[in-house]
Parts: structure tokens; C-alpha cells; sequence
């Protein structure tokens, strides 16, 4: 099954994929994890990216299109794949459909994450991640045991870089500008459905579950 998971910063796209691909075996596609690697690396796509993302900008297309045809053509992705935070915009959908075209795949399934805007703050500055593993912590709502450190592996957490007040509102109005139309592209190949993001992890995770299971119905 491929998913696609699409909501503003802080809804909870990165943990619900660390859920689906625990217990559906997804490839979880994350382009702003792939940015973020590329960036430490020090690669051409990180050199290209790291002045857009500290400015909680959109990347540009061309950059995001070539990371999407390279990760596709790994073979693991025929297990299905959990695309977050990719497409971002109505140009990236569309190549997105030819380049999925190209693969000879389709999507499933698209679940858009809502949540009221005056959470979203809270839920990205209070936001933590382990630097070794990638698990998401919140200072308040999800602690980890020791300050500072990730209960799976001990690895030091850290602050995005663009987790920041200044930075969320240039990604919020990135999300209404850009992000938004795309809901309305998907809605009309009916494949759009809507899950309430402000209910608990488990479920916000029931919720999509479900989604998965009328889909799979249906085809
Ligand atoms: P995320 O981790 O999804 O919140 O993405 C972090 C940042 O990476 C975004 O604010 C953008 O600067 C960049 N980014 C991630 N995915 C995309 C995309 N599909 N198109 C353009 N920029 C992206």
C-alpha cells in the first residue's frame, strides 16, 4: 500500500510514520529527512537545501523531484511506500503522477492531518529528536526519561534548527500557499481523507488504520 501523509509542521506526520512503518513494514519516504542527511553530509542536494530549510522555505522542485526518482528506484519500496512531507506543492503532485507513472505504481491512499494552528507552536518548539536514531520526543508531552537523551539508543537530542517561532510561520504560510492546493488535487481523484490530529497518538493511529482498511477494501 503507498500512502501519502500530508499536514502543516507539528501535526504529527513523523509519528505516526515511526508507528506505520513499525507495524506495516512502509518505506517511510521523509524528503526533510533526506534534506536534513544530505545537509550533514555536506552533498550537492545539502548544499543546494540548507539556506531554504533554515528559512522554513520550500526547496526547490528540481532538487526534491531528482531525490524522489533516486529513492524510488530502490527496491524496497515494493513493500509500499509512507511518503511525509513530500508532495509539497500542486507542481510536485503532478510530477509526482509521472514519476509514479514511470515506476508503474500508484497511490492508495492520501490522509491529510489536521489540527488547529494555535497547537502547532507548542508542538514544534517543545519538539526534541534523537541525533543517532531519529525518535521524536516532546518536552512536555512525550519526555524522555533522562533530559537530553534517547530512551531506545542514549543518543543525544536535539532542536531542528527550524523548529523556531520565526521559522514556523514562514512553513505555515509555505503550508497555506504552496502545500494547501494539493488537497483539493487529491480530493478530486478521491483518494483524499481527513484525520482529526488533535486526538491522542493512538488514536490519531487507530484513525488511519481504519482509513487503510476501507482502502484496501476497495481495491
Ligand atoms: P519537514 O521535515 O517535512 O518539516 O521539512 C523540513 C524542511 O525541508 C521544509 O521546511 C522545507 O524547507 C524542506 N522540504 C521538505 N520536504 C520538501 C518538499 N517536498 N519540497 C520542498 N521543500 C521540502
Amino acid at each position: 500500500m503507498n500512502i501519502l501523509l500530508i499536514g502543516a509542521p507539528g501535526t504529527g506526520k513523523g509519528t505516526m510514520s515511526e508507528l506505520l512503518v513499525k507495524n506495516y513494514g512502509l518505506v517511510h519516504i521523509a524528503t526533510g529527512d533526506i534534506l536534513r542527511q544530505s545537509i550533514k553530509e555536506g552533498t550537492e542536494v545539502g548544499k543546494k537545501a540548507q539556506s531554504y530549510i533554515e528559512k522554513g522555505l520550500l526547496v526547490p522542485d528540481e532538487v526534491i523531484h531528482d531525490i524522489i526518482v533516486e529513492r524510488l528506484k530502490k527496491d524496497d519500496v515494493q513493500k509500499g511506500f509512507l511518503m511525509d512531507g513530500y508532495p509539497r506543492n500542486l507542481e510536485q503532485a503532478k510530477d509526482f503522477d509521472k514519476i509514479l507513472e514511470e515506476v508503474g505504481t500508484d497511490i492508495d491512499l492520501v490522509v491529510l492531518m489536521e489540527l488547529d494552528e494555535a497547537i502547532l507552536a507548542d508542538r514544534i518548539t517543545g519538539r526534541r529528536i534523537c541525533k543517532d536514531c531519529g525518535q521524536i520526543y516532546h518536552v512536555v508531552n512525550k519526555p524522555s526519561k533522562v533530559e537530553g537523551q534517547c530512551d531506545n539508543c542514549g543518543g543525544e537530542l536535539y532542536t531542528r534548527k527550524d523548529d523556531t517561532l520565526a521559522s514556523l510561520k514562514t512553513r505555515l504560510d509555505e503550508y497555506h500557499h504552496a502545500t494547501m492546493p494539493i488537497i483539493e488535487f487529491y480530493q478530486n481523484k478521491g483518494l483524499l481523507k481527513h484525520v482529526n490530529a488533535a486526538l491522542g497518538k493512538d488514536e490519531v493511529y487507530a484513525a488511519i488504520v481504519k482509513l487503510m482498511e476501507e482502502s484496501n477494501d476497495q481495491h
